[in-house]
């Protein structure tokens, strides 16, 4: 079965076609139980349409075909040479129809358009390119030891790995954990959010084209309690790595050690910090701490979601913060000019207002904000909350959602241990002029980004990933490429 849409927005034009079962050994299928997901436009809270939903069934099949993939035509049997040349060609092709992954992410997701096309996959399309450009370069040490042996190390595949993403930045998600994994030689079992599965579905038709073989790559799309946990237990996938929530994070880890004692890499949540001293560039650091928080509806796992404001600029950054938050333009995400799209489901709206709520409920203000937008869809207004204060469950958990805390702060101490009170430990950002004060900062700070007078930046040669409890590994840059080797050693008796 296929699904076709044809688009009229001022963004995009065009006619697109995506097929609804299941990727699994180069062949879309029904899956085995007959399953299927719903899947909404946030814009107007309609079901755009039904795609195959798989269960631990099918992830068993596409494991078994993964497995015979990883044997007879892929890992370390392709060159890397080999390897490099078909991700390349991957991002080709997804580069050929960038326009229609865009289309498709910001009718699932509700992100804008043009954010779509740009971050997300533009971006996806470069870490493709990224990797495919590390697949012929993966190398070992010769290593002097104290006897006259020979000894060296051989970074191999680790075999079939697992991969469950979320529905913030879908087709990112997918290439970075992908690509990585490709490189080095590794099928996959993947498995997309069940809220934006859509341009997913659409790249499953580039893969035989690329020049994949079958089993590969396998695309198995389905609910997390269902088909994410058996991906977590089942034996043949020796490795999970996982971006989601700290809650399901947990889950997964348990399961995969419960089951053969897979190794997990997991990207989890944040309360990120964003500090803004006295002595800054207030127009600079309002345009960056709106980025922080507001940027893709607030529904970043690094987002800048606890502003902490030194007094002597309070006020005025206060204001400008305000007028900028109030001149965002939210509405359809087809349109030019819309920066904010709606939340991206029912569930999700939920938790952002009955965050408010609590807010409000706990004595914190809302400056501004704080509604529902119009009366279909799931779009909320910008909001700020004051008087904020350390205890308060908007200062504490994550919302997801476009909700800033602004705390006001005396000294550099007290800001630094404010910023750590916290069980999360992804990103933060310092804005000063002093650059001693901003690298004092940014190494006191525990997390495992740091941004110094900007925020919200991932750049594909550095790595990302999180401190306590926001995650476990690092993705992106070279660092990625450990989660998908084993290292051996192998010593030689000359
Ligand atoms: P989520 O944890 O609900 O779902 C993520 C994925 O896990 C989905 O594919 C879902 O189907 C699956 N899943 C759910 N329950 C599962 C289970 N029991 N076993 C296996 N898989 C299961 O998270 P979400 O709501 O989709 O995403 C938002 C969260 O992701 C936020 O907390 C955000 O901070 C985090 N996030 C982190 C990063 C990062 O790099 N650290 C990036 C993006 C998002």
């Amino acid at each position: 079965a296929t699904f076709t849409k044809t688009f009229d927005t001022p963004t995009y034009k065009g006619t697109i076609t995506i097929p609804l079962g299941l990727y699994i050994n180069g062949q879309h299928v029904d899956p085995v139980e007959g399953g299927s997901i719903e899947v909404v436009n946030p814009s107007t809270g309609k079901v755009i349409t039904s795609i195959a939903a798989g269960t631990k069934a099918d992830i068993d099949i596409a494991a078994t075909a993964a497995e015979k993939a990883y044997k007879t035509s892929w890992g370390l049997r392709v060159s890397g040479t080999e390897r490099g040349k078909l991700l390349f060609k991957l991002a080709d092709l997804m580069e050929q129809r960038i326009d229609q992954f865009a289309a498709l992410d910001a009718l699932a997701n509700g992100k804008a358009y043009k954010t779509a096309y740009g971050r997300d996959n533009t971006g996806g399309i470069a870490v493709l390119r990224y990797y495919a450009g590390w697949a012929d370069k993966i190398s070992g040490k010769t290593i002097e030891t104290n006897d006259k042996k020979l000894s060296y190390t051989r970074h191999e595949p680790i075999g079939v790995v697992g991969q469950i993403i979320p529905w913030n930045v879908p087709m990112f998600s997918l290439t970075l954990k992908i690509a990585p994994a490709l490189a080095t030689g590794n099928t996959i079992v993947l498995k997309p959010s069940e809220l934006t599965p859509l341009s997913a579905l659409l790249f499953t038709t580039l893969i035989e084209e690329a020049g994949f073989p079958p089993g590969v790559i396998n695309i198995v799309n389905g609910y997390g309690p269902t088909a994410g946990q058996a991906i977590s237990e089942h034996p043949i996938i020796r490795k999970v790595t996982f971006t989601g929530s700290t809650l399901t994070g947990r889950k997964i880890m348990e399961a995969a050690a419960k089951s053969n004692l897979k190794p997990v890499t997991l990207e989890l949540g944040g309360k990120s910090p964003t500090v803004i001293f006295d002595d800054v560039d207030l127009e600079q650091a309002v345009k960056w701490a709106i980025h922080g928080i507001y940027f893709n509806h607030g529904q970043n796992c690094s987002a800048g979601s606890r502003i902490f404001v030194q007094e002597g600029i309070y006020d005025a950054f206060l204001k400008q913060f305000t007028e900028q938050a109030l001149a965002i333009k939210v509405g359809d995400p087809f349109q030019e000019e819309t920066y904010q799209g709606p939340q991206v489901s029912q569930t999700q709206f939920d938790r952002i207002m009955g965050y408010i709520e609590a807010g409000k409920v706990d004595g914190a203000k809302v400056h501004l904000g704080g509604n529902r937008i119009g009366n279909e869809g799931y779009f909320i207004q910008p909001t700020i909350f004051t008087e904020c204060q350390p205890h308060m469950k908007i200062v504490r958990e994550e919302i997801f959602g476009p909700v800033a805390c602004i705390l006001k702060f005396k000294t550099e101490e007290e800001v630094i241990e404010q910023a750590n009170d916290t069980t999360y430990g992804l990103a933060a950002s310092v804005f000063t002029k002093d650059i001693d004060k901003g690298f004092r900062v940014a190494h006191a700070i525990e997390a495992g980004n740091m941004w110094i007078n900007c925020s919200n930046q991932a750049e594909i040669q550095m790595p990302f990933g999180g401190y306590k409890q926001s995650g476990i590994g690092r993705e992106l840059g070279e660092y990625a490429l450990e989660n998908y080797t084993h290292v051996k050693a192998v010593h030689v008796n000359l």
